[in-house]
């Protein structure tokens, strides 16, 4: 019945991502998003069709559809006549992201509190153990995709249903926020708060759990530097050829 309708269809394709489309507009969906979410690609950078398509040697239409995916995942902005652009949240769009993941994930951290096992904490003390071994080589961009993997990895906890979407779309953003305000090297997830957090859970204590999350969340947004920043030029075809 709701298989027969082919709206329904593709609107179920749309929200699971890849399902709708294809291999070679897939592969340039993820080379784009990861060079966003790594920050080697800056918001407001310019995404031209027509270089994309040169660059993984793709139709326009394989180009354009891959596009439109990001633009639905926030992660790129089309504009009429002009064309598509990495987004570039507002002050205001920052305000309202870290203000979502602070609601979203305290409450998570209560949930997450009452159902974890001691498989889980292995699982989160092995991504941070990563994490710790990336910052101390340097490797930020490694960290901040590991920093991320923990928030999402956190929420799996509770299932990997609409709530661990909702979040990742979120971190995803959160990732194009530090990308445009962050101070540089700084602006990560504090990794001793991490640890603090992932103590909270294991006693099973909801309650110190929210509140340090709450807490790791007020420090990241505190240490953005939230004023404009210029435009330097890019260079996208260093950035994202395969
Ligand atoms: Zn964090």
């Amino acid at each position: 019945m709701l298989k027969s309708n082919p709206s329904a269809q593709s609107s179920e394709a749309t929200r699971r991502g890849a399902v709708g489309r294809s291999a070679r507009a897939e592969a340039i969906y993820r080379s784009v998003f990861n060079a966003v979410v790594d920050q080697r690609l800056p918001p407001g950078a310019k995404l031209a069709e027509e270089q994309l398509g040169a660059i993984f040697d793709a139709s326009r239409t394989i180009v354009r559809s891959a596009l439109e995916a990001l633009a639905h995942d926030h992660i790129v902005t089309i504009e009429r006549h002009r064309g598509a652009f990495v987004s570039a949240p507002s002050v205001a769009d920052a305000q309202d992201i870290f203000f979502s993941r602070k609601v979203v994930e305290s409450a998570v951290a209560r949930e997450v509190a009452r159902r974890i096992g001691p498989a889980d904490v292995a699982k989160l003390r092995a991504l941070l153990a990563e994490e710790r071994e990336a910052l101390q080589r340097g490797e930020r961009q490694k960290a901040i995709r590991l920093s991320g993997a923990f928030h999402v990895a956190v929420a799996a906890i509770c299932g990997e249903g609409a709530l661990t979407e909702f979040l990742r779309g979120l971190i995803s953003r959160s990732s194009l926020v530090i990308a445009l305000y962050g101070r540089g090297p700084a602006s990560t997830c504090g990794h001793d708060e991490h640890l603090d957090f992932v103590d909270a859970l294991e006693a099973r204590d909801g309650e110190r759990a929210a509140a340090a999350m709450a807490e790791h969340l007020d420090h990241i947004f505190d240490d953005l530097a939230l004023a404009a920043q210029g435009d330097a030029p890019v260079d996208i075809a260093a950035i994202l050829r395969p």
